[in-house]
């Protein structure tokens, strides 16, 4: 498979000859091919292979970015120019970007290969990628079953090894549950780590951009180049960039708090006890662990489920049959132009949202369902802020249970939210939190264990995951 276990690896082997870039991309682009029934791809770009040449050029000249020959994949929600940006959505199929986003354009400067676009739920709304207007994606590890959602084809791509990395999006869990279920690392920086711009936007104040990797070295290169202030997003921060790479390995001990209500109800036996085995692995390596509540956290689902919706219902409704993509035709009137559209343009998850969202926000329940949502969102932040007090990192499973079948939990939205019941609060505080693949169920099933910790503070994710 691959000679190399990093890209530093990688790098070495450009080098010194032992490997062409040129033959790694095209290894990459067979390997698309031959699993193509994954359909973890909504596009892939062949001229990968010309870039390569060049890039193999600035290597051995000795003059090159961080991430010189990385192959990476990134989600269709995320803009290219002059490359479709459909966000697997039957409204956006024929549109291309004008423009890159931030996050890409850091990858490319830093002289990364972008091999394509990878599939999701339809604008990043799902946690089995079964929302998709270009097809399911299935989980390379058993594709009987679902790889998550909803950057399930940017976790599957990693995971089958169609690339080094990929770029993916977690708004509630996005990045951390398809890596959970694919067995692969993902993360979900602080919000305004990472700029938005060029990111389709889902819920605004939720959506991050992160990295999926087989390393957790990799993760830490990506996020260093990817963070930073930005001009063109005014929610981007102007908190310093650490060389997160540099500091990676440490014998710092750290306090970590395990909520009870994390583990309680609904959590599958044998994720239960492959986590907590990693937590008396920890223990012995001399962490501290500190038993911890975060007391409001049975209200997290209900919280996200209002928000994001509201929210997605004001962004949404730029798709409107005139100024994007798809317009139905021979329609009477200019309004129903705008109905037959977004009736025909977007799939049923995608109605769903914006309708419960136009109504938590329309004027007789606003107070009702909005304003609370946003005064609980409050208390959540607050309950990780005590936490954090307290602790360096908090640690828990990142999904209840290890992937579902395809078709399991598509029939009742409300099983489906539950999938993301662990991994929604990071996004309602705006902290950070990480997908570590540590072992798999009596089936072979990967199962993963998240990590979160106070906004900035990404490096102990990585720190700790490093020792793992
Ligand atoms: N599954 C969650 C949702 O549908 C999270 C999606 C995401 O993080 N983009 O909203």
């Amino acid at each position: 498979m691959l000679s190399y276990k990093n890209h530093y690896e990688k790098l070495e082997q450009i080098k010194n000859g032992k490997l062409s870039l040129r033959e790694n991309v095209s290894f990459f682009l067979n390997r698309i091919k031959e699993n193509s029934h994954l359909n973890a791809f909504n596009f892939v770009f062949d001229e990968s292979l010309g870039k390569a040449d060049q890039i193999e050029t600035k290597i051995k000249s000795g003059s090159y970015g961080k991430l010189a020959g990385m192959v990476i994949a990134v989600k269709d929600v995320l803009a290219l120019k002059d490359k479709p940006l459909t966000c697997s959505s039957n409204i956006l199929r024929n549109f291309k970007s004008l423009y890159t986003a931030t996050a890409v354009q850091k990858l490319i400067d830093e002289d990364a290969i972008i091999i394509g676009k990878t599939n999701c739920d339809e604008f990043a709304m799902g946690s089995s990628n079964e929302n998709s207007a270009f097809g399911k994606v299935l989980n390379p590890i058993d594709n009987s079953r679902v790889p998550g959602g909803s950057s399930g084809g940017s976790a599957a791509a990693v995971a089958a090894f169609l690339c080094d990395a990929a770029l993916g999006t977690d708004t509630g869990g996005s990045i951390r549950q398809p890596a959970s279920f694919c067995g692969v690392y993902g993360l979900k920086p602080t919000y305004g780590r990472v700029s938005r711009y060029g990111l389709t936007a889902y819920a605004s104040s939720f959506d991050s951009i992160g990295p999926f990797a087989n390393s957790i070295d990799e993760i830490a290169l990506i996020l260093e180049v990817i963070s930073g202030k930005d001009e063109n997003d005014s929610t981007s921060s102007e908190a310093e960039v650490v060389d997160f790479t540099k500091i990676l390995d440490t014998d710092k001990k750290f306090r970590i708090g395990i909520p009870k209500e994390y583990f309680g109800e609904g959590l599958d036996a044998e994720v239960r006890n492959t986590i907590l085995s990693a937590v008396e692995k920890l223990k012995e390596n001399g962490h501290t662990i500190v038993n911890i509540s975060l007391p409001h956290s049975e209200y997290t689902i209900a919280t996200y489920y209002i928000l994001v919706t509201a929210e997605a219902s004001s962004n949404l409704a730029r798709f409107d049959g005139a100024r994007y993509g798809f317009r139905a035709d021979k329609t009477p009137t200019l309004s129903d132009m705008y109905v037959e559209s977004r009736s025909e343009g977007f799939g049923t998850e995608v109605k769903r949202r914006i309708m419960l969202g136009t109504y938590v926000l329309s004027a007789g329940y606003y107070d009702a369902y909005y304003r609370k949502a946003q005064r609980v969102r409050r208390l959540l932040k607050q309950d990780f802020d005590n936490a954090f007090n307290e602790v360096d990192v908090i640690l828990t499973p990142t999904t209840p249970t290890v992937a579902v079948k395809i078709g399991e939990k598509s029939d009742d939205p409300l099983e489906m939210y539950l999938m993301d019941i662990y991994t929604t609060s990071a996004n309602l505080a705006g902290i950070p939190g990480i997908n570590i693949p540590i072992g798999k169920n009596s089936e072979g099933l990967p199962i993963g264990m998240q990590l979160m910790a106070n906004q900035f503070d990404e490096l102990k994710l990585l720190q700790l995951a490093k020792t793992f």
